[in-house]
């Protein structure tokens, strides 16, 4: 029985964000080769599975296992193999994240099956699967073309419709066989210091800072207007690389997608590379000293000036139509 299996992780009886999004993006292809979509969940602890915010698949996989608790490529690839062997999809797709980087190609090899990761759009062609992804550091779209009984797709997180969450999927516990000891063992978790602010990939507003800025002593013009609007903080990779912030606030290709109402980019000359992480974002004002620069391409509403004038004053007008 051939289907589309979607593969995703499960906390505190959640699945991540990306799952939804995994299941937009499947039940496209399930629509356009009438096959079934079919999800599968990897527990990483013990809470029980929250029905209201499962996609709408027809079969859920649940995988529980000691040994998925803490992330280990083995047991990763032995409980996506059970779920393939249960539903022996056409095609499977993942989010791709860190950890599906290490496991999902050792997954793929085991199986000789095709993949491509850190897809932005699939398409069908006739027995293959289409898969756009960037390369040459974002410059040029790829299309691949993935043929073969199984499929494989990792697809970029922030860029794909999220499916609507619905309460009513047939959810079957699904035990690993032959589960793989994980040849790393977990000694500890730290995690990571928090950004104090809004969660950049799901934030509807988010302030971006780009080289323009002029280092890290001027960083509080963009954390104050990220404050004042309630937004997320984000920055462009030469920003994080000059060590101004963590690089856990790049937006781009090295960095994260975001999906906001409005991105506010400032001092960001509007590099392809940033430009693939706003692909999403609905509304995109520039502030760039530069009348010439490439962001106002890319903007729905620009202002050419010194951002530490232009910065404070639109945040102020913001505020006043807000009140
Ligand atoms: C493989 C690869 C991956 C990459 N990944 C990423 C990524 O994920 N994210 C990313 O951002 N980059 C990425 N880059 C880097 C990217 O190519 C650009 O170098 C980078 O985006 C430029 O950052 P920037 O716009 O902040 O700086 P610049 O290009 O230096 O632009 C600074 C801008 O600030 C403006 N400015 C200067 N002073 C002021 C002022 N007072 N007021 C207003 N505007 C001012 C200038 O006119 C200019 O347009 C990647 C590159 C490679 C090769």
């Amino acid at each position: 029985m051939a289907g589309i299996l979607i593969v995703g992780d499960l906390a505190a009886g959640r699945p991540g964000s990306e799952f939804l999004e995994l299941a937009g993006a499947g039940a496209a292809l399930a629509q356009a080769t009438g096959e079934p979509l079919i999800g599968a969940l990897i527990a990483r602890d013990n809470a029980a599975v929250r029905q209201d915010c499962l996609p709408p698949v027809q079969r859920l996989y649940l995988i529980r296992d000691s040994e998925l608790r803490h992330y280990g490529a083995a047991a990763f690839v032995a409980a996506a193999r059970s779920a393939l062997g249960a539903s022996s999809p056409s095609i499977a797709l993942f989010a791709h994240t860190l950890e599906t980087r290490d496991w999902v190609p050792q997954l793929a090899a085991a199986l000789d099956a095709g993949l491509v990761m850190d897809c932005v759009a699939l398409s069908l062609d006739g027995d293959a699967l289409i898969a756009t992804k960037p390369v040459y550091g974002g410059s040029v779209w790829g299309e691949f073309a993935i043929r073969g009984t199984l499929r494989l797709a990792t697809l970029r997180p922030g860029v794909f419709t999220p499916a609507t969450p619905s309460d009513k999927p047939e959810v079957m516990q699904l035990t690993v066989e032959h589960i793989a000891v994980n040849a790393v063992t977990m000694i500890d978790e730290v995690a990571a210091a928090a950004s104090g602010g809004v969660n950049l990939k799901n934030a509807k507003v988010v302030v971006s800072g780009g080289r323009g800025v002029g280092g890290a002593k001027n960083w509080h013009y963009i954390e104050g207007a990220a404050s004042a609007l309630r937004a997320a903080v984000g920055c462009s990779r030469p920003v994080a690389d000059s060590g101004w912030v963590s690089s856990a606030y790049t937006v781009g290709l090295s960095g994260s997608s975001v999906t906001p109402d409005l991105y506010i980019a400032v001092g960001i000359s509007g590099a392809v590379q940033h430009l693939a992480g706003i692909s999403a974002a609905r509304t995109v004002v520039a502030i760039n000293s530069d009348a010439d620069a490439e962001i106002f391409a890319r903007a729905d509403l620009g202002v050419v000036g010194d951002y530490k004038e232009v910065l404070p004053a639109f945040v102020k007008r913001i505020e006043q139509l807000k009140s």
